[in-house]
């Protein structure tokens, strides 16, 4: 018989690897809906006036194979140079017991951000210590676990000392050697709010008139080392706070800032061990001292007890402070870069504070000898104190040590007509120094050897600001110094953690899907990981080529005109999108347009982004369906129609719902002479079914690492691309200190041209895989899996804003569904907390904890999970409702139960006492599955009340664990 052609095709196509259930799976799911087919349900669910008209114009799906050669061929066209240019890029050696263990294992970058403290202990045990080391190499009282990058979390700090000086100024002064991109984020950031600012430190300047903030580089973008002692008190006098953006590796040889009165310092940590990724993903740190604490942006992780009374970490305060405080929240930062920074902390552990100090001495060093041997030369090296950075007066040679160093395949910095910056850095060594000073010599001129200064050379490092102090005493930083040992512990905190690698994660506005393997292995290769952000462009044609792939792929999949990749994050695409739109208004003369309207239903970040952006939040109702309401609506665009700026809606809405109107809304809108935001979040709802650019939006933001596969990475990294229609395409991010951009674009939003670029390969590896076919199947199944749920759930649960579809069994939802547990509070006591808690008992993430709707569990299955973890989901949410029940009955009393006592760890229920009025068997086992597979929280439950009046963000001192040593 002959061979069938059919079988020279690929056997496995990416698609049926990413989504879980397969065509029988799907009929039986269809079934229990009691709808005929999945594109049967599409069409009940999805409004047909939102529809699209056209598929999406994309390449072919490929093989993981096909797609990773293409990309290879891509990544190819960067040229890997070497990189002396510094100005807070610098080489690192990642070690390879973190590389293969952190940044290239699931168990870390699949974990999500630790809102549930008891499934994560190892992560948040990791930003303790990296929230340590940030203290005591900065000299502060206290640091929070990772910013976005320097340029914003300067932008931070100087808003954070804005709320918090006794200057009723609103003028700030920004040193003229802070990094270029810093300033200039700062620039973007501070005008929306009417906060001017002088670049120039003069200390006539500091003596002119008030200003509320001084913001240093330390060292400067140049490299020279200023004694900032007596400027810190000069800001002082003036009742302004002295900001300080310092380099880590640096402040294990320096005076800290702390020891010279900075009040907030900030920086980044992508030298420790990081890859530079053409600009990020890296962690950047903000400290500051105690009396600013309770107003800090981002994320802090604290330590609390647990409900036996043992230390446990949580996040603190500014937990999910968005969505408490809105519009007034202290800053509109969710997703951070949570993994960057458990590899700083990890870097540093490994180390300890003899190795980084190790570290610094030897680049330290190198500086001192490449300076002398430029000297010796007879070059003016104008930098005479320096750590790793020094500036040269090249004169009208400029151009031509430049092309030297670029034909030997380095980059040096271009300061000024006149003079070149040059970094080292950890990777530098004796060839690169030599090969620096050919570079640099004047022709025919006898070049020195490294080893013509074997005697040592003079330290450019002034002897009063040189480090006196200890740092890093914590056990934890002196303990893990062979690779067996710290192996072990990064497998210790990663075996604390619940991740995708164990579990569905099935929180709700968050889209825990697959993060392939094959999308994942690109970000590490060297083509991708060594080139510098501000590298000449004509080295980067693979990120130029990847940036226009992925952005006109985006295009067809949102219906938009333009999109920068800049934003890192989502919420960072918010105020970007914003921006624009205020920009536009300014643009036609009505620049007092300022009112942005949000629904109630809306996300934190949103009223936090519209403030930071200047504009007034309006809150509009929503009706019992979870609608916008549409004559509240009309009746706020009316009242405000004169100043009207924007509407933010999200879509389908965060109530998981397709609202009908939509098209309606944003007519209103625009109307009214507003323009229309729709925050992309749900975006997992819409790829190739409707495209938000299509039904009405004007801009929207993504979340790449939602809906197009990036991993959580345990609270980031994420890329929030800005998406917007034809006329707000001149209004997108420019980046002016990497010569991009023109006059109407607005300013940097990140630090670096292409925001987190090393992570854009993922998202691509996941496009050009799936294809256009195989992504509308995936948003269908996600609709398919959530509807599911509820289907099945519906007869245990009420399921909240459903209902309104008939002929579909629960009621009709989007790709995620609101389980409401406020009736079974009444009835049993029982709280949607304690059942998120008793969910870990069963080996499970929680779903969405009271977001939206306080009081209820928003569950998001997406598409990769497969009917056999539906099915185990549901199975144990249906075994905890008749627990509820056995409580309802009175058979357990309310206050001991299994699920008020959740989660019970392997102390509690081993110990020799045991008084509760069920089994232990009940407590740990409560399904037979869990018999031979049984994941134990490391604590119980978590005291947050404890946690917030007794703050304290810093390593366990070893007394705390004093019962463990009995
Ligand atoms: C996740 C989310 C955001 C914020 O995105 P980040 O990337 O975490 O900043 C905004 N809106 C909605 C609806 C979201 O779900």
């Amino acid at each position: 018989m002959p061979t069938p052609l059919h079988l020279l095709e690929d056997a496995t196509e990416f698609h049926a690897r990413h989504i879980g259930p397969d065509a029988a799976d799907e009929a039986a799911m269809c079934a229990a809906i009691g709808v005929a087919s999945r594109a049967a349900l599409i069409d009940k669910v999805v409004p047909a006036s939102i529809r699209r008209g056209q598929g999406m114009d994309l390449p072919a799906a490929c093989t993981e194979q096909q797609a990773l050669a293409e990309l290879k061929g891509i990544a190819a066209k960067n040229k890997v140079f070497k990189s002396f240019i510094g100005q807070g890029y610098y080489g690192t050696h990642t070690p390879g017991v973190i590389l293969r263990n952190i940044l290239e294992n699931p168990a870390w970058y699949t974990a999500y951000t630790p809102y549930q403290a008891e499934i994560s202990q190892g992560r948040m045990e990791a930003l303790v210590n990296f929230q340590t080391m940030v203290c005591d190499l900065t000299g502060m009282d206290i640091a929070n676990g990772s910013m976005l990058d320097e340029a914003t979390s300067a932008a931070e700090a100087v808003t954070l000392a804005k709320r918090s000086v006794k200057s009723k100024s609103n003028r700030l002064i920004v040193a003229g050697d802070v990094h270029p991109q810093t300033i200039e984020v700062i620039r973007t950031r501070c005008a929306p709010i009417g906060l001017t600012v002088d670049v120039g430190m003069a200390p006539e300047l500091m003596n002119q008139g008030d200003y509320f903030a001084v913001v240093c580089q330390y060292p400067s973008t140049t490299g020279l080392i200023h004694d900032l002692k007596a400027f810190a008190d000069q800001a002082h006098a003036k009742d302004a706070a002295f900001i300080v953006c310092a380099d880590l590796l640096a402040l294990t040889l320096l005076v800290e800032p702390g020891a010279f009165g900075a009040d907030i310092v900030v920086g980044n940590t992508q030298r420790f061990g990081m890859p530079m990724g053409c600009g990020g993903p890296h962690a950047a740190y903000l400290a500051c001292k105690d009396a600013f604490k309770r107003s800090m942006p981002g994320r802090l992780v604290g330590v609390s007890k647990d409900a036996q009374g043992h230390p446990a970490y949580r996040l603190a305060l500014q937990t999910r402070e968005q969505h408490i405080r809105r519009e007034k929240a202290t800053s509109n930062i969710c997703t951070a870069q949570v993994l960057p920074a458990v590899v700083a902390s990890m870097y540093a552990v490994y180390h300890g504070p003899q190795g980084l100090k190790r570290i610094a001495e030897r680049v330290a060093s190198y500086t001192a000898i490449l300076s002398a041997g430029l000297q010796k030369l007879g070059l003016k090296v104008v930098t005479p104190h320096a750590f790793d950075t020094i500036l040269v007066e090249t004169g009208a040679r400029t151009e031509a040590v430049l092309a030297a160093a670029v034909q030997a395949g380095a980059n040096l910095r271009k300061v000024s007509a006149q003079h070149v910056g040059i970094a080292l850095d950890e990777t530098t060594t004796r060839a690169d120094v030599e090969a620096l000073w050919s570079w640099l010599a004047p022709a025919g001129a006898a070049l020195p050897k490294v080893s013509d200064y074997a005697q040592g050379v003079e330290s450019l490092i002034p002897a009063h600001l040189r480090r006196s102090s200890a740092f890093m005493t914590h056990p934890v930083f002196n303990t893990h110094h062979s690779e067996t040992e710290m192996l072990r512990y990064i497998r210790s905190l990663s075996d604390k953690d619940l991740a995708l690698d164990r579990a569905m994660i099935p929180l709700g506005s968050c889209t825990m899907k697959l993060n392939a393997t094959s999308e994942m292995i690109p970000i590490t290769w060297p083509e991708f990981a060594h080139i510098h952000p501000f590298a000449p462009q004509d080295q980067l044609t693979g990120y130029t080529e990847l940036n226009e792939l992925l952005t006109g792929w985006l295009c067809q999949a949102t219906g938009y005109a333009g999109i920068s990749l800049q934003p890192n994050a989502g919420s960072q695409g918010e105020y970007a999108g914003l921006l624009a739109i205020k920009a536009w208004h300014e643009s036609r003369g009505e620049a007092h347009r300022n009112i942005c309207l949000i629904p109630e239903s809306a996300h934190g970040t949103n009223p936090a982004s519209a403030q930071m952006v200047g504009m007034s939040v309006v809150v509009t109702k929503c009706d019992k369906e979870g609608n916008i309401d549409l004559a509240d609506l009309k009746a706020q665009c009316e009242k405000h129609a004169a100043n009207l700026a924007a509407i933010m809606i999200t879509y389908p809405s965060t109530y998981g719902v397709f609202d009908t109107h939509v098209k309606e809304i944003c007519a209103v809108v625009k109307a009214h002479g507003g323009r229309v935001y729709v925050d992309g979040a749900n975006m997992n709802a819409l790829v190739g079914v409707a495209a938000p650019g299509q039904f009405g939006g004007d801009v929207s933001h993504l979340n790449l690492h939602k809906t197009f596969c990036i991993p959580h990475g345990g609270g980031g990294p994420g890329v929030g691309p800005v998406c917007v229609v034809e006329d707000l395409v001149p209004f997108l991010p420019a980046h002016r200190t990497a010569g991009l951009g023109k006059e109407t674009n607005i300013g940097a939003v990140s630090a670096a041209p292409l925001g987190n670029a090393a992570v854009l390969p993922i998202s691509w590896m996941y496009i050009r895989m799936m294809g256009a076919d195989g992504l509308t199947k995936a948003t269908e199944t996600a609709i398919l899996s959530a509807n599911y749920i509820a289907a099945r759930l519906s007869e245990h649960y009420d399921i909240h804003f459903s209902g309104g579809i008939a002929g579909v069994k629960g009621g009709g939802v989007a790709h995620e569904c609101i389980l409401d547990l406020r009736p079974l509070k009444d009835s049993s006591g029982v709280s949607a907390e304690d059942v998120a808690k008793r969910l870990i008992d069963y080996g499970f993430h929680a779903p969405t904890l009271s977001f939206p709707v306080a009081g209820t569990l928003m569950v998001e299955p997406t598409e990769s999970e497969s009917r056999y973890e539906l099915d185990r989901f549901i199975d144990a949410m249906v075994a905890i409702r008749q627990e509820i029940e056995m409580v309802e009955a009175g058979e357990w009393s309310r206050e001991d139960n299994p699920l008020v006592n959740a989660p019970h760890t392997a102390l509690v229920c081993g110990a020799n006492e045991w008084t509760h009025a069920y089994g232990r068997e009940v407590a740990a086992f409560p399904v037979p599955s869990l018999r031979r597979a049984k994941y134990w929280a490391p604590v119980g439950r978590v005291d947050n009340v404890y946690g917030d009046r007794n703050l304290f963000c810093s390593c366990v001192p070893m007394s705390a664990f004093a019962d463990e040593q009995e």
